[in-house]
């Protein structure tokens, strides 16, 4: 590594800490409550080990207090009932979900945000913030698409147009795309007024279809299930295709769905390719659907709300080849940008595109006004672009890269460890930094290729169960935390098997760590009688088919 990415590696090190002595910004309060931070966090995943059933004791009270109180009191609740009780996401131990750790600059620049109080939805609450925002829009982009710089100079203040949407989360991002979509493809022509004005039934007769479809592969995320029911084209018209070994969407299936459709005269409104699915983080084959859109003639959204940072890497950016193809590319700022909750992105290629869904009102978003508001689903926002920004001034390209550089690396190097584990199984390697595996016993392991479907699949409902206990019991413990899921294997027959899901995307997870993580669940299980019963049940049905097949 050369001198400079090492002094690079350093700092990020350095910003993802709480310095020492508290920054004056972070002010006393914070550090009346919180105390040590950094120290606090790296403990313990849960400081308290109270059921969720009884914390909420403490939230149950549904009267608004008659009288008020000092601020001095009420921090006191801050610090005894929330603080001491949050799950520490920043923990470089917890490496089951994708909310990790947040450089410390963010805390103060969040204040300040909170401070200016500016509202987004309009310039005339929002002066320098919309700017900002445009231009975080068009960084992002100019991340996906790179287009000249004339073409930026041309659309980034442009007061018709806007190059994506920025909105609270991939969720209204996914659903911001597919709206988009719907009204391009209803769009008004002739007597026809449009979806927007005239509803899906007559845009429906409009087209002479009967029905609209989203395609999309199986580890689509949950959120474009409630697009597909809240722009009327219904949850059975999210039509999920299958997937490959590496959990990417089978493209043989995916002409057959379509068939399918066109018998049916279902029209495909949006072809959906992800950029790094959330139980997985694999990523489809982006140039191969690009290909198919531009055939069939539909929207093509890429959600790339977890791997659209990937394209900072220089090393890794390939993996996402033939997403400046895309229509539209949801990017979640609050996962792998490193921002507080709270911030997602839609990009469009097209200026025009966000033109679909234009709002004017009289007394805000007026033609001609660069008010935001008008190409947005929702209406008042924050000014978290504020805080985008900031990552990308302080981090910048370089810095994002080595976290994904880093996080890939550190999944790889988490495989391995699965991999040389006689105990652990691996059930999905991972592409970019997320991989899933589970605990099964070297002897078993042995046992499983000889065994019939039927009793694997026996086999394996035990292992589920067991999985299920562990991953319980270690949250529970709050030393260290990975999350599970269920997926189906192909190992076995394409049954679903429950796994445990690690995400790495804390720089501050060490080798050590995952280590660690490991040992806890072996130790789990050799301790834990829930875990213990699922072993020996599976030895008994072994048994039991041992000895039927002498007795045949
Ligand atoms: C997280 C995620 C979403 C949803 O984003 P929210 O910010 O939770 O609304 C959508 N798609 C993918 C691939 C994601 O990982």
């Amino acid at each position: 590594m050369t001198e400079t990415a090492l002094a690079n590696l350093k700092t990020l090190y350095r910003i993802f800490t709480v310095p020492e002595a508290p920054d004056s910004t972070l002010g006393k309060i914070d550090q009346a409550i919180t105390g040590n931070v950094a120290e606090f966090l790296q403990k313990h995943i849960v400081a308290l080990e109270r059921s969720l059933e009884d914390i909420e004791k403490d939230f149950s009270c549904a009267a608004v207090p008659e009288d008020p109180t000092f601020v001095s009191e009420y921090t006191k609740f801050v610090k005894e009932k929330l603080v001491a009780q949050s799950v520490h996401t920043a923990a470089p131990g917890f490496v089951g979900h994708m909310t990790s750790a947040l450089p410390y600059f963010m805390l103060p620049l969040s204040r300040i945000m909170t401070a200016l109080n500016q509202n987004l939805v309009k310039v005339e609450t929002s002066k320098a913030f919309t700017p900002l925002e445009r231009q975080v829009l068009a960084m992002l982009h100019n991340l996906i698409y790179r287009q000249d710089n004339s073409f930026y100079q041309r659309w980034i203040h442009d007061s018709d147009h806007a190059l994506g949407a920025f909105c609270s989360g991939g969720t209204i991002a996914n659903t911001t795309a597919f709206w988009v979509a719907r009204n391009r493809l209803c769009a008004p022509s002739g007597e026809f007024r449009g979806i927007a004005q005239e509803g899906l039934f007559k845009a429906l007769q409009h087209l002479g279809c009967e029905g609209l479809a989203i395609l999309a592969s199986r580890r689509a995320h949950y959120s474009l299930g409630k697009a597909a029911d809240l722009l009327a084209i219904g949850r059975d018209n999210l039509v999920l295709i299958d997937t490959d070994d590496h959990n990417r969407i089978d493209m043989r299936a995916l002409r057959e769905e379509y068939r399918k459709l066109c018998d049916r005269n279902i029209r495909p409104l949006g072809l959906l390719g992800i950029a790094g699915t959330t139980e997985t983080g694999h990523v489809d084959p982006l140039e191969q659907l690009a290909d198919f859109a531009e055939e069939i003639g539909c929207h093509f959204h890429v959600d790339a709300a977890w791997g659209g940072p990937t394209l900072f890497s220089d090393t890794h950016r390939s993996l996402l080849a033939g997403i400046e193809r895309a229509d539209s590319v949801t990017i979640d700022a609050h996962k792998q940008l490193y921002v507080p909750m709270g911030a997602g992105m839609v990009l469009f290629k097209d200026p025009h595109a966000l033109t679909a869904i234009e709002h004017h009102a009289n007394y805000i978003l007026r033609h001609g006004s660069k008010d935001l508001g008008s190409h947005t689903l929702e209406g008042s926002r924050p000014g978290k672009a504020l805080l985008v920004h900031a990552g990308l001034s302080i981090i910048g390209r370089k810095g994002y890269e080595l976290l994904i550089d880093l996080g890939i690396e550190k999944a790889r190097c988490f495989a391995e460890l699965i991999n040389q584990h006689p105990d652990f199984e691996l059930i999905s390697a991972p592409e970019l930094n997320i991989l899933t595996y589970r605990y099964h016993p070297a002897w078993l392991q042995a046992l499983m290729p000889g065994l019939d479907l039927e009793l694997q699949q026996q086999v394996n409902r035990h292992l589920d169960a067991l999985t299920q206990a562990v991953q319980k019991i270690q949250r529970e413990a709050g030393k260290t935390f990975v999350s599970r899921t269920r997926l189906r294997c192909s190992r076995y027959g394409s049954e679903q098997v429950t796994v445990f899901r690690s995400v790495l995307a804390n720089p501050l997870t060490t080798v050590d760590i995952l280590n660690t993580v490991l040992a806890e669940q072996c130790a789990i299980v050799s301790a834990e009688p829930e875990a213990q019963e699922q072993l020996q049940a599976i030895e008994t049905l072994l048994a039991g088919s041992k000895d039927s097949a002498t007795a045949q």
